[in-house]
């Protein structure tokens, strides 16, 4: 029998578009090409301008974490406090990059399935001096959404001093976002909400983010300082380090089926998706791992029903079997549960081909469901919309 590649439901990748495929498979040609030289210039712009961003965005080739680690060093000089929240894996890690970064560090905890709150960030920042704050807007370990647009209003009226950097790697071109919020760091890479293989991080730094920046003393790392990178993205024929050519055209290519889309209506399809592929997964008897009000728009985590005796790792590889790739849980809800990403370039009929994969591995995995309560319920969200 035929069978094509899983679709790629996992929290990145995600499913890359046949248009950002065909840009990625063009000829290489050298990074002085005009015609690169241009389209690079262009993409510059457009995401500065799109986040709506008063400084510049940063196109970098690398992963998230490389992305996380250029965001935080060039905010945060060793004199500096940083107050890093986590409430999952991934908030875990900014605090592992900080304190390897050697900063004064101090960092607020929630439990996994929760979030830290705009008022307990609040009460921290009155208590004690701090320079930078850090936090997740999607830990992706959990699928909570933290409460910018609240934290940025609170951060406004009462902590205007404090830079604020915000992973936003599960969340950045799929959930409601503006630097103009008053965020001075925001960052993602390429294989998350703009759909494309891995291999670019992207980061916008805010007028503020820059200045500060540029009153750092000489920085000990090169190739993720912004006093190196400002030139190329201002002047994108200048050479720091060679970009990724074929990524960038891909990039482009997303940038240009965003804009098509139009940033509103994405990040509107993002939260339609989201509360259909979490009603499906309740329809099927997967609990949600956070409460409603917190549940990201990019990614699900379902728990297997108490007593329901499916075995993880064979339920995942049915799911694989029948279709679709979703991941694992880890931390806390190790082996509890499994997550669904649904972010990026993805349409309904993906979302019912991975809903009716996980539906019939349930089955086949023993779970006590009718053929079609997920699909049902999937359907009547996606009928709403
Ligand atoms: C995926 C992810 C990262 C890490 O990105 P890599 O490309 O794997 O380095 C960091 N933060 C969040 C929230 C993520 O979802």
């Amino acid at each position: 029998m035929y069978k094509r590649n899983p679709y790629v439901m996992v929290p990145g990748p995600t499913p890359v578009a046949r248009s950002i495929q065909d840009a990625m498979g063009r000829e290489t040609v050298s990074f002085h090409d005009p015609r690169l030289v241009a389209e690079f210039k262009a993409l510059i712009d457009d995401l500065t301008t799109l986040w709506r961003c008063d400084g510049i965005a940063f196109v970098v080739a690398g992963s998230g974490t490389m992305a996380m680690e250029m965001g935080i060093v060039n905010i945060a000089s060793d004199e500096d406090r940083v107050l890093v929240c986590s409430n999952g894996y991934f908030g875990d890690r900014y605090i592992d990059i900080c304190s390897r970064r050697g900063f004064k560090m101090d960092t607020i905890r929630a439990k996994w399935g929760e979030t830290v709150t705009a008022d307990e960030i609040d009460r921290r920042l009155s208590e004690d001096r701090f320079d930078v704050l850090v936090l997740t807007h999607v830990e992706t370990s959990t699928g909570v959404e933290f409460p910018l647009r609240d934290l940025t209003r609170m951060m406004r009226d009462k902590h205007p001093e404090v830079l604020i950097a915000v992973d936003g790697v599960a969340s950045m071109g799929g959930v409601e976002f503006y630097m103009d919020w008053g965020v001075d760091v925001m960052l993602t890479c390429s294989q998350k909400c703009f759909g494309i293989s891995p291999g670019l991080g992207i980061l916008w730094a805010g007028r503020r983010a820059i200045e500060k920046r540029r009153g750092m003393p000489p920085l000990n790392a090169s190739y993720v300082d912004f006093e190196k990178w400002i030139p190329v993205m201002k002047d994108t024929v200048k050479y720091w380090g060679t970009p990724a050519v074929n990524l960038i055209w891909a990039l482009s290519e997303s940038v240009r089926i965003i804009k098509e889309e139009g940033l509103e209506n994405r990040f509107k399809r993002h939260r339609h998706y989201a509360k259909a592929i979490r009603g499906s997964l309740s329809a099927m008897g997967f609990a949600p791992c956070c409460a409603s009000e917190l549940a990201s728009p990019t990614v699900t985590v379902g728990l297997y029903p108490d007593g329901s005796g499916i075995d993880d790792a064979a339920f995942r590889g049915a799911v694989y079997d029948e279709g679709a790739h979703i991941a694992g849980c880890f931390g806390d809800f190790a082996g509890k549960g499994f997550r669904v990403g649904h972010m990026g370039n993805i349409e309904p009929n993906i979302l019912v081909s991975a809903v009716a994969a996980i539906e019939r591995a349930a089955i086949r995995c023993g779970h006590k469901i009718e053929p079609g309560v997920g699909l049902a319920a999937l359907q009547r969200t996606l009928l709403e919309g």
